[in-house]
């Protein structure tokens, strides 16, 4: 009987081993459970963070594509403003050009024009030189006083100074002060009224009058 105590004693002894054994490793079994829990845990965060880089990766490189076309198209349009502002500067040049010569033309008329008046002055004083010949040829060859040489009036006798000027009687060709020759009359052969001294007027008034 004290020997079936005794096996059973045993028997039990060993199976609290067993237990002891089995609650350790159960433990050491948790534990490993428990690290590989948490390192899945991190690998799936890390997955996480890999999609959503490549995601953002993939928005970026659509936005790259959107821009590189955008950049395209403004450069298709720098190309096409470029060109059109090559063509306006042909065309300001050849505008340039036309207004260059059309400048050259201008002078060269301007020229022309100068001449003309000048040879029309020289005309006119021809003209008159011609007429005031004429005139004293007509009025019995009697000649044109000189300016220089005659210092009083030849009716009056008065001398010439800055307010008493000379003026040539254009019948006589005498000079006169204004006082002495302030008539006009038409000479023959001109409808012109022109300066005639005292004398004259009166002669050729006279002559006029038995004329008429
Ligand atoms: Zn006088
Ligand atoms: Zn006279």
């Amino acid at each position: 009987m004290t020997e079936t105590f005794q096996k059973l004693d045993e028997q039990r002894k060993e199976l609290d081993g067993v237990r002891a054994r089995t609650e350790e490793k159960a433990k050491v079994l948790a534990a490993e459970a428990a690290e590989k829990t948490a390192r899945a845990k991190d690998v799936e965060r890390e997955l996480k963070l890999e999609r959503e880089w490549r995601t953002s990766l993939q928005e970026t490189s659509i936005s790259n594509v959107e821009r590189i076309s955008q950049l395209r198209q403004e450069n298709d349009q720098l190309k096409q403003i470029s060109e059109s502002y090559l063509a306006l500067q042909e065309e300001h040049y050849a505008l340039k050009e036309v207004c260059a010569e059309q400048e050259r033309t201008l002078e060269e008329l301007g020229a022309q024009l100068s001449t003309a008046k000048l040879a029309t002055v020289e005309l006119r004083e021809a003209a008159d030189n011609a007429q005031r010949q004429s005139q004293q040829d007509g009025g019995g060859g009697t000649a044109w006083a000189n300016d220089r040489q005659v210092t009083h009036c030849k009716g009056c006798n008065r001398e010439f100074n800055l307010t008493r000027r000379k003026h040539h009687c254009r019948n006589c060709g005498n000079i006169f002060c204004n006082a002495c020759s302030d008539n006009t009359t038409s000479l023959t052969g001109n409808a012109k009224q022109v300066r005639v001294c005292d004398d004259c007027y009166v002669l050729l008034v006279g002559r006029y009058a038995v004329l008429n």
